[in-house]
């Protein structure tokens, strides 16, 4: 082996990960654990919505008809004929001609009526009610099918299910809902320099922060993470914890370990147990990446510094979860902003800078990927493309939010 690393693009390496990326894998679950979810299947409307013509003001249905012309000076008359119940079909109320009919909020329309004129326009005088304003057609009416027709597609999939989208699914009697299975991830972390968090570390030791933070992001990101510990800078031990982690796991993540270094042993052990597809990427922070594969499964050697491995997930790890999530979109969140200083960039290298964010303002925090209070100070990362020298004060740009 080479101690040199053959980069490749940032998009080539997108590419390579999502093209291993195993297929959405469906599942059900209730209803109220849905929100969140990526939806696996279209749902349709089983019924017309809202089902009935209704009004959508307390009022007088009507025939919009009957209403020409009436003003606060010269209403028009119309006998009421009576009252709509609230939830019940009321058969024996027929409004007809220069006939009206009392209808609360959400009230079903009697036959023959077509409008509602609301209470404010309106003045009872006996059995009579004086109608003061014209209304049209349909006016103050939800149709029956206004809202959805039955067989429509009311929510697609690949749709991240919202809170608002729940409430669809529960006007459409989907108390069972098509989702996507959240993939499992495991999680390695390597190097003999490692103590758990619960240790304190002796000179030349440190705690393990990539673990939490990576299994923090892939819960938030829609997956179950899985932790596998610290692993030793050893063939065998290497061997025996990505074994485990692809039996158990859709897709592994190492971290530390995966540059050329003698001592760096993700490489090898995933050359010896599967196929390296890609040895180092075009990206800045987080050039010694791997994208293999072990048993058929997707396994990534993230760069050890706490920054490159996050940026590095987000960049090319994400794009993969997407796919296998079933999402119609990137499930990464940004926002546009406007660039307050000037960021210098090497060409040939896609730069991922690391910014924060007020009122649309974004600043740059500078600082080494070995830094854990960079990740703090800033709300996101901006890229600068491969091919630019840099983004000047004032530019546009998208930050990809943490
Ligand atoms: P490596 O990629 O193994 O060469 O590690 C690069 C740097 O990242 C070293 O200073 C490591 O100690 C540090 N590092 C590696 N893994 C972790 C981790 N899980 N948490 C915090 N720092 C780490
Ligand atoms: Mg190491």
């Amino acid at each position: 082996m080479t101690r040199f690393l053959n980069v490749i693009a940032v998009s080539a390496a997108v590419e390579a990960a999502r093209k291993i990326a195993p297929p959405p894998q469906p599942e059900t679950v209730p209803l109220d654990l849905a929100s969140g979810r990526i939806l696996a299947a279209p749902v349709r409307s089983d019924t017309d919505i809202p089902g009935f013509d209704r009004s959508v003001v307390d009022g007088y249905a009507v025939r919009a008809a009957d209403t020409v012309g009436s003003s606060e000076a010269m209403p028009a008359m119309l006998r009421c004929v009576g009252r709509v119940a609230m939830g019940e079909v009321t058969v024996a109320l027929r409004a007809g001609p220069g006939e009206c009919a009392y209808v609360p909020t959400g009230g079903i329309l009697p036959d023959s009526t077509d409008a509602v004129v609301m209470v404010e326009n309106a003045e009872p005088a006996g059995d009579m009610i004086l109608v003061k304003k014209v209304v049209s057609f349909g006016e103050n009416v939800l149709r029956h099918d206004e809202d959805y027709r039955k067989g429509d597609v009311m929510l697609p999939a690949g749709r991240r299910l919202s809170p608002q989208d729940t409430g669809v699914l529960a006007a459409a009697g989907c108390g069972s809902v098509p989702v996507t299975r959240k993939p499992v991830v495991g999680i390695i972390s390597t190097g003999n320099e490692l103590v758990p968090f619960t240790k304190v570390p002796k000179k030349g030791q440190v705690r393990d922060a990539n673990a939490s933070m990576l299994a923090a992001y892939l819960q938030g990101y829609g997956c179950l993470p899985r932790q596998y510990g610290i692993v030793r800078d050893e063939k065998a031990a290497f061997e025996s914890a990505i074994v485990k982690a692809v039996a158990e796991c859709d897709v592994v993540l190492l971290s530390g370990g995966s540059s050329k270094d003698d001592r760096d042993m993700t490489a090898g052990t995933i050359a010896a147990k599967g196929e390296v597809l890609v040895h180092g990427i075009a990206i800045a922070p987080g050039k010694p990446t791997i994208i293999g594969r072990v048993f058929g499964k997707p396994v990534f050697g993230l760069p050890g510094h706490p920054a490159s491995a996050y940026i590095v997930l987000i960049a090319i790890v994400c794009p993969l979860l997407d796919r296998m999530i079933g999402a119609d979109r990137p499930q990464v969140r940004t926002v546009t902003a406007t660039l307050d200083l000037n960021v210098p960039s090497q060409r040939g290298r896609e730069d991922y800078v690391r910014v924060k964010v007020n009122d649309g303002i974004a600043t740059p925090v500078f600082g080494k990927s070995g830094l854990l209070n960079t990740l703090v100070a800033s709300d996101g990362v901006i890229r600068i493309p491969a091919g630019s020298e840099g983004l000047e004060k004032g530019s546009t740009v998208e930050v990809i939010l943490w």
